[in-house]
């Protein structure tokens, strides 16, 4: 992992930040829940309650920011937490001023409208096929031989 140096605006993130819950769970008007438990970036250990420190705030009903730093004593290292939480389940991180995605797991509720939507899609369009191609198969049964 490349060397960090510790900037000032992201001490200020930690030494200003309301102390924040070890694991971070935020709830969104559709009832979906967005979980977050943070970790050292180095050893990988959780946070010390006390030591994970910033600001949540919902900028959209469905979307959560999390600006947050964590502090670890063992390392003496501050990591620095930028995520976007959105109600669909997909999280947003930047790292290093680089946004990435994640997109939402998929919960067999979800797998199952899928495929619900797959197989209404094929039916209908097995129906426009008949519908498409019975008169041509009927008049060919009825041509006269
Ligand atoms: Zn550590």
């Amino acid at each position: 992992m490349p060397e960090h140096k510790v900037t000032a605006k992201e001490k200020a993130i930690f030494v200003n930040g309301n102390t924040l819950p070890r694991m971070v769970n935020i709830k969104f008007p559709n009832g979906s829940v967005g979980h977050f438990s943070p970790s050292c970036v180095h050893c990988h250990k959780v946070f010390a309650s006390g030591y994970f420190k910033g600001t949540i705030t919902t900028p959209l009903p469905h979307v959560a920011s999390v600006v947050a730093a964590g502090w670890c004593p063992g390392c003496k290292v501050l990591s620095m937490f930028t995520l976007r939480f959105r109600a669909d389940g997909a999280v947003e991180r930047c790292v290093d001023g680089v946004w990435s995605r994640q997109e939402p797991t998929p919960t067999i509720k979800s797998v199952c409208r899928g495929l619900r939507a797959k197989v209404r899609r094929s039916v209908i369009s097995m129906i426009a096929f008949f519908l498409l191609f019975l008169p041509l198969v009927l008049a060919v049964i009825r041509m006269p031989r």
